[in-house]
């Protein structure tokens, strides 16, 4: 099966011991590609190094919702050189609203999810989603401050009439481990219905742990098991779903 974990932190301090070998036995089963994103300046400058140590690895920069009170003009420079000079940077992420912890306050994640709107579409590149409980004020805030912008929501968690809103603003969906969950009965719902042109996979690693593996750190081989979830609901073949995913994260991340 040939993967794409569009959504990886292979950066994450829970790698440290074994990142390398980690790595060696998720392309040995298959996954060829991973893009790690960022959540502040320094996972930015840990995924920009492992994406040159690693052909099969990119990185996004940007500022996560909880970390957007801490953001500095000096990282958004830094942010902003990255995305215009180094080819392995493919997006701007994750950027979003998180409003089920509240890290940082909600004007000023409003505020530095829209500042990094208008970065990705002066560097022109897609961003990457994170929306948590925040599903209406995301969808408000691409529709007034997000024209031009395009991209990924990432852990899709919303319902299909959104989806198909999402869909219709430029948006790609992808779905992590909770697709795969029993419980996740609206999920799998959207999952069947999302155009095949549209869907992305990913693990959200080191978080997320699809079954069988619940409890356990979560890695990108794991992405497998989100594709096996997935071509079940549409009643396809696995390898072919999995083909077209990675397809369709090569075409919103530009890379040839
Ligand atoms: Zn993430």
């Amino acid at each position: 099966m040939r993967l794409f974990d569009t959504h990886a932190h292979i950066n994450d301090g829970r790698f440290e011991n074994d990142r390398a070998e980690m790595l060696q036995l998720c392309f040995d089963a298959g996954v060829e590609y991973i893009m790690c994103p960022a959540v502040d300046r320094e996972t930015a400058e840990s995924a920009i190094a492992l994406a040159a140590q690693y052909e099969q690895v990119y990185a996004a920069v940007g500022v996560h919702p909880h970390e957007s009170k801490d953001v500095t003009p000096e990282d958004y420079d830094y942010f902003k050189t990255q995305a215009l000079t180094n080819p392995k940077v493919k997006a701007i992420g994750e950027i979003g609203l998180d409003y089920y912890y509240d890290f940082s306050d909600k004007p000023t994640q409003m505020r530095e999810f829209i500042y990094q709107l208008e970065l990705a579409r002066e560097v022109n590149l897609p961003i990457i989603i994170h929306d948590r409980d925040a599903h209406g004020d995301i969808l408000a805030t691409l529709k007034e401050h997000g024209k031009g912008n395009y991209g990924i929501f990432h852990c899709y968690s919303g319902s299909w009439e959104m989806a198909k809103e999402c869909i219709k603003l430029g948006y790609y969906i992808s779905f992590a481990g909770p697709v795969v969950f029993p419980k996740s009965t609206k999920l799998k719902e959207v999952a069947k219905e999302v155009p095949l042109d549209r869907l992305l996979i990913e693990t959200d690693s080191p978080y997320l742990t699809p079954p069988p593996f619940r409890g356990r750190r979560n890695d990108p081989s794991k992405t497998q098991f989100v594709a096996e979830e997935i071509a079940k609901l549409k009643g396809m073949d696995v390898d072919e779903l999995a083909a077209i995913a990675l397809e369709n994260g090569k075409r919103v991340f530009n890379i040839t």
